[in-house]
């Protein structure tokens, strides 16, 4: 069986599917035969956990107010009995050779569908009951370490398939162990998927129903360019797989040379092209690739899987050491923590962690929790002192926010000199992500030392397109007029004021689009660290005047389709890769 998504890291992954669960947090996954009766054992575990549990619920609700309805575990206590669950349970676990939680959903699936094909109103009522309890026994089961934990019991490499894989998650597990990712939902843009393509992860998403659809501990094959994902394949179609890896594996090595050569057009414009990442270890192998420094760091990283103590200053002040330092000399831009208040380790009066995205976030968020601000702040700017470091403020959306954060420089930095702390002269940016910003650069432009333009943010907010939702990411049109307009608007913003202007979004790791940015103007860049190589190579092969008029022809165009076949005309052959 195959499904098709979007491929958003390229590259073969082969390895034994490991299911995360919507919702419920469960995972599954094959266990070796050796493994069952631990399995086994755990599920027994968990039942008579859950009948004590259940027991203290009936003798609370006995003595008090809901007296007359402790009845209703009756019910739930006499199913930790009945032959159709655990005992079910157990036979899956040894037929199917899956782990417990894998068993416990497969049979909460057998009972659904026979409750649903009788017409007695009552049993259906009862499915409710046995998916409580089947949550209850899960929650008993679930692994209380670490995420990393959870492959502790799967041989060999693992494809982690999941609803969504969300950055916090991935970033915390072990790579090591990991042939590729697929997910349900996602997309080029978002972080996982950067992620993914900075450490070179196969990863497919968007496929819909793939949590629900791919058996635990099955073998998967995806493809992270076309998006296919083979489930269970034959041989011949392991072969094409593989043949494809080696192909893809010969291209990246084809690009090896272009690491060290730098950045300019054919005709001798030079292209600044630094790195976009996303943990301080990662600097080294941007550099490695070609980076001329860090374009990006994306501080809110930092906080994934840390909790709390992840905010204090001395915490970060040796985050952004070891970045600066691993940086060997080369300049460090550091975006402020770019999260929602749904993403905030700590509780604040005034956030409430529900309204995301588009509530607090960014430098609203940072604005609104002054310590968590002052203090990261104050960890950049004593890094700061131990070489080239900008800050950048995310999610700017005019003027006014960019001002109140130069303030909040400002009374960061007085704190620090009296304490007696050095304080450096430290260049201040602005992501221009919001088209608010985009359409106030001239102002802007005044008032900051240099611009990023977030390509994955101004577009979809620009097109008011979601570009985590499968189902309109293909309204997220990098092309559309609206967005070659703002990038035009903001490049020559810049020109004017004299400021460094880059574009740090993921618009810019695509060979084609590169060469229409440069075209527009632009003459900085920062993308995933993988993409570099390639980048340099495209750029190297046209030249700038070329790109300007191909440009200019796209800017007359009004239609994203239209400014399309403009560019594959002119860029497409320089640009193709498999
Ligand atoms: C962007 O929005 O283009 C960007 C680089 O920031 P992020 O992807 O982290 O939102
Ligand atoms: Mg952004």
């Amino acid at each position: 069986m195959r499904l098709k998504g979007l491929g958003v890291s390229p590259g073969i992954g082969i390895g034994r599917a490991v299911v995360l669960r919507r919702g419920g947090g469960q995972v599954g996954f094959g266990v070796p035969a050796a493994r069952v009766p631990a399995e086994i054992e755990r599920l027994q575990a968990a039942r008579m956990a859950a009948r004590e549990q259940l027991t203290n619920i009936k003798k609370r609700l006995a003595g008090g107010a809901g007296a007359e309805h402790s009845y209703l575990f009756d019910a739930q206590l006499l199913m930790l009995d009945d032959r159709m669950l655990i005992d079910r349970a157990m036979e899956i676990i040894s037929a199917d050779r899956v782990n417990a939680e894998s068993a416990l959903q497969q049979t909460l699936k057998e009972i659904s569908s026979l409750f649903d094909r009788g017409d007695d109103p009552y049993l259906r009522e009862r499915k409710g009951d046995v998916a409580d309890i089947v949550a209850r026994l899960c929650g008993n089961l679930r692994a209380t370490g670490e995420p990393s934990d959870l492959f502790r019991h799967v041989d060999g490499p693992i494809v982690l398939v999941a609803h969504e894989l969300t950055p916090s998650l991935v970033g915390q597990l072990d790579w090591h162990r990991i042939a590729g990712l697929v997910s349900d939902e996602g997309s080029w843009t978002y972080h996982t998927a950067i992620l993914a393509r900075s450490i070179r992860l196969p990863a497919v998403v968007g496929l819909r129903d793939a949590s629900v659809v791919v058996p635990p501990g099955a073998l998967l094959a995806l493809d992270g360019s076309s998006g296919e994902v083979a489930i269970n394949p034959d041989n011949e179609t392991l072969q094409q797989f593989g043949l494809r890896g080696r192909r893809r594996a010969e291209y990246e090595h084809s690009l090896d040379e272009y690491r060290r050569l730098p950045g300019v057009t054919a005709d001798g414009v030079k292209i600044r092209l630094e790195a976009n990442i996303e943990s301080p270890d990662d600097a080294q192998r941007a550099r490695e690739q070609g980076a001329e420094g860090i374009g990006l760091f994306r501080s809110e990283f930092l906080l994934a899987g840390n909790g709390q103590a992840a905010l204090a200053e001395e915490a970060q002040y040796s985050a952004y050491l070891r970045l600066v330092a691993s940086a060997a000399a080369a300049t460090v831009t550091i975006r402020t923590f770019d999260i929602s208040e749904t993403q905030l380790p700590i509780h604040h009066a005034g956030v409430d962690g529900a309204r995301a995205p588009l509530g607090l976030r960014g430098i609203r968020l940072s604005l609104a929790l002054e310590d968590v601000f002052q203090a990261q702040i104050r960890a950049l700017l004593r890094a700061a002192v131990h070489g080239p470091l900008r800050i950048m403020f995310p999610f700017v959306s005019g003027v006014d926010e960019l001002r109140a954060a130069r303030k909040a420089v400002a009374k960061a930095a007085e704190t620090l000199r009296a304490r007696g702390e050095p304080v450096p002269d430290v260049p201040i940016g602005v992501m221009i992500e919001v088209p608010s910003a985009a359409l106030t650069a001239d102002f802007l432009a005044a008032e900051a030392d240099f611009f990023s333009i977030g390509t994955n943010d101004l577009i979809q907010y620009c097109l008011a397109v979601d570009r985590t939702d499968d189902r309109v990411s293909r309204l997220y049109e990098p092309l559309h007029p609206a967005i070659l307009r703002m990038l035009r608007f903001v490049a020559r913003a810049g020109k004017r004021r004299g400021i460094r202007v880059a574009v740090c979004g993921e618009m810019a790791a695509d060979p084609v689009l590169l060469a229409l940015l440069v075209g527009l103007g632009l003459r900085e860049f920062s993308m995933s660290p993988t993409a570099i190589p390639l980048a340099k190579q495209v750029l190297r092969e046209m030249s700038a005047a070329d790109m300007s008029r191909v440009a200019a022809r796209a800017l007359r165009a009004p239609t994203a389709a239209a400014i399309q076949r403009e560019l594959t005309e002119a860029l497409a052959p320089q640009a193709s890769q498999p």
